[in-house]
């Protein structure tokens, strides 16, 4: 028989349980008991949910993030949290958010954990720290209750624990420590949690190495030789368990590595499938991740059979099977949606839809497809509807992606002859002042937009209320005396769900939402089919606020690299296709604003670096294909119209010359909290067009000198000749409220003018 197992399960709740008793706790609205228990209830919930699998898992739910509750078993908590009162939960809420309870006595003066996206996912977890004081020391008490708890669920509970070597691999030095020292220490605690599992009546453990998919040093390759030799004594059955990728150069490491298990992600991975089968020695187990934890579509399970039949025959008991990764990237239950299309609704599969499918196909290989013939011949319905669908496929939109050439994607002249151009159309002075898009989303703003949605106001009210809005942000925008001015975003909701919402192709969930970290979750669009713009989405609030005012007003928009990389995207075509097609219509959006006698339009491209893939050797090929899709939505302007973008990183060195390559006339990008460190990367390579490094930190309510601004951009022009500096906040400015804006803002002007004086006496002396 064929063994199921589920690597782990979302945390949130289908009704976003979990993040609203988060931040109730955290506003002391409710007690530390309470919170407790509505997790005690999600863990129940979520181990029924996947009680149609052989094996559950234990350990995977968190109150925050999985990584930081690792830090927490392996007692390696930075000593500026351990020192402070309170208890472990305090501890926990303080390394993961800097403070725990609101009114805490030592709230701000501790410094949170960093957060960093979790491989290639939109997930972020707490950065472990290390130090030439680390020392590890287990702490397995929350765990082996979690699994105590599970057991009265279902008999067989496999713990999920991150690997020891991909913890070392996330975490990070705060000294000269070199991690591999820290390696024997780890091992040792890793060993007692095994001996306490086996106590406990455990007899598998899944243990997550997805650092395997990487390209790893030999340091790192040893590290995992020494671990796994070492662990090899453990008194439990060990399933190593890589995720992500494919395995390539480190396929037979893994293969030799001494566990009893392997799970390989059979979804990127499929090809490595035989070579892995060949590798593996007779008495291992292989699990397969036929399901992909990544995206929300139903699985052809026909097809995966097709190609599973072989492979069972040949391992029989030894096949194990499983969704490709853990759960946690993809939304709870697909019945929780009632607004749906019905067709599309019926080409998905969310969290508890994906289980099922497992257990299909489990049980087709063990009794024959005959015993699901039904389950199979529905699927199969299923799939082919969306196949052959018409909502999915436009012959108008592949015929003109076939007619794509480069004097679409590129402008007509160089960006110094159309600087030119841009300074005769619109006079700025030195410094030129400008935001990033968006101004404070007030509560009043929400509710409007909430009632709108709801039925509850008119368009014609809806309107009116948001044109109000975007007047009062000219007229603050105008007393501020900002150069470029922008409509402040009040109508949209989120960049990327507001576009999916109006362009053909899209459609979005009520409920369909995923962690991005601690209790903050997002709700990706989906893209099921061909992309369409079908109307001006933009212009005629931009040109709204055009009529307002004598100073240029900025459009803005959302790029297509960062719609394709915050959505869930069609899994029937490349990447790539999809994006050139959101490219295409984002370009009929940018020409309409440019006919509407828009002088200057911003393409945000806030996700395009976190699209990279996990392994180097293939960025060229993304960057390629990211960097013309941008060119596609944006030049195919006149000379005359300014293109900008935005990103809101800072570690772009490692990918500056692809970003020059976009052309665009006017960057921004973050860089106030890293100092200019940023502007480093410019020493080796010299961005050719203008520039605007963000001076304000818009993440922290800090309002940021005059002074301090000025040395900031000072530091900018010892490496940007003046002419090409912009002075602008780090990104859009919606979290923040108007008392912080203004004074920065203000600041943030007022350091611009002294700059353009003092940069044109030293130009004139
Ligand atoms: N224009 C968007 C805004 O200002 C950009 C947001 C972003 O970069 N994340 O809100
Ligand atoms: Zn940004």
């Amino acid at each position: 028989m064929i063994t199921t197992h589920s690597l782990g399960f979302p945390r949130i709740g289908r009704q976003r349980e979990l993040k609203f008793a988060l931040e109730r706790y955290w506003k002391k609205a409710i007690s530390a008991e309470t919170l407790l228990e509505t997790a005690t209830h999600l863990r129940i919930q979520n181990w029924q949910d996947q009680a149609v699998l052989d094996w559950i898992p234990a350990g995977d739910f968190s109150l925050y993030d999985h990584v930081l509750d690792t830090s927490f078993l392996l007692g390696n908590i930075p000593e500026r949290i351990s020192r402070l009162s309170g208890n472990e939960l305090d501890h926990y809420f303080r390394l993961a958010r800097g403070r725990g309870v609101s009114d805490d006595a030592d709230c701000a003066c501790v410094s949170a954990g960093e957060l960093t996206k979790w491989f290639d996912t939109n997930y972020h977890y707490i950065v472990p720290e290390f130090d030439k004081n680390t020392r590890f020391s287990l702490n397995a008490g929350p765990l082996l209750q979690q699994i105590q708890a599970a057991r009265q669920q279902h008999n067989q509970v496999k713990p999920v624990i991150l690997g020891p070597v991909t913890y070392l691999w996330l975490g990070k030095c705060k000294d000269a420590t070199d991690k591999h020292d820290l390696l024997d220490g780890l091992i040792h605690v890793y060993e007692q949690l095994f001996r306490d599992l086996k106590d406990a009546g455990v007899t598998w453990v899944q243990i997550d190495e997805p650092v395997l998919v990487m390209e790893l040093s030999d340091s790192w390759k040893h590290a995992l030789r020494k671990t796994y030799y070492q662990l090899q004594a453990a008194p439990v059955n060990l399933m190593l368990t890589t995720y992500f990728g494919q395995l390539q150069e480190n396929l037979q490491l893994v293969c030799e590595l001494p566990v009893a298990g392997v799970h390989l992600d059979a979804v990127t991975a499929r090809d490595e499938v035989v070579k892995v089968m060949d590798w593996l020695p007779g008495h291992k187990i292989l699990s397969l991740g036929v399901i992909n934890g990544r995206n929300i579509w139903k699985t052809d399970l026909n097809a995966v059979l097709d190609w599973l039949e072989p492979i069972h025959a040949r391992l029989q008991e030894r096949l194990w099977l499983a969704p490709s990764c853990s759960l946690l990237h993809v939304p709870i239950d697909l019945n929780s949606e009632q607004a749906l299309d019905a067709d599309i609704h019926s080409w998905l599969a969310f969290a508890v839809q994906k289980l099922q499918e497992v257990k299909i196909l489990a049980t087709a290989l063990d009794h024959g497809r005959q015993s699901v013939y039904d389950a199979l011949l529905e699927n199969q319905g299923i799939i082919e509807s969306r196949q052959q669908s018409e909502r999915v496929h436009r012959a108008a939109v592949k015929s003109r992606l076939l007619e794509i050439s480069p004097a679409m994607y590129r402008r007509k002249s160089s960006y110094s002859q159309r600087a030119a151009v841009q300074r005769e159309r619109i006079p700025l002075p030195l410094f030129p002042t400008t935001t990033i898009g968006s101004f404070p989303q007030t509560q009043a703003i929400r509710q409007t937009r909430l009632d709108y949605r709801k039925g509850k106001l008119s368009a014609e009210a809806y309107q009116s209320a948001m044109q109000a809005e975007v007047e009062q942000c000219v007229r603050e925008q105008e007393a501020l005396d900002l150069d470029v001015l922008v409509h402040g975003e009040p109508e949209r909701n989120d960049m990327v769900e507001y576009f999916g919402e109006q362009l053909e192709g899209f459609t979005s969930t009520q409920f369909g939402w995923v962690q991005s970290y601690g209790s903050r979750c997002v709700k990706p669009p989906i893209l099921y089919g061909d992309v369409l713009h079908t109307h001006e989405i933009t212009v005629g609030w931009i040109q709204y606020a055009q009529s307002l005012t004598g100073k240029p007003m900025k459009g803005m928009l959302t790029g297509p690299v960062t719609m394709l990389n915050w959505s869930f995207v069609r899994d029937d075509q490349p990447r790539s296709e999809t994006c050139k097609q959101l490219a295409l219509a984002i370009r009929d959006e940018v020409l309409a604003l440019e006919k509407a006698g828009i002088a200057i339009i911003q393409i945000d491209e806030a996700a395009l670096r976190e699209g990279l893939p996990l392994r180097k050797s293939q960025w060229q090929d993304y960057l390629d294909w990211a960097i013309l899709a941008f060119g596609i939505a944006a030049n195919g302007v006149q000379d005359s119209t300014q293109i900008h973008t935005h990103m809101c990183y800072s570690e772009f060195n490692d990918i500056m010359e692809a970003i020059g390559r976009m052309d665009a006339d006017v960057i921004t990008i973050e860089t106030s909290r890293s100092a200019m460190e940023l502007l480093d990367a410019f020493d080796q390579y010299h961005y050719p067009n203008e520039i605007g490094p963000g001076v304000y930190d818009i993440h922290s309510p800090n309002i940021p000198s005059e002074e301090a601004i000025i040395d900031l951009m000072k530091k900018a022009a010892q490496r940007i000749p003046v002419h090409r500096l912009w002075v602008n906040p780090d990104c859009g400015l919606k979290t923040r409220s108007w008392e912080e804006v203004k004074p920065a803002l203000k600041n943030m002007v007022a350091a611009s003018r002294y700059l353009a004086t003092a940069f044109k006496e030293t130009k004139a002396s």
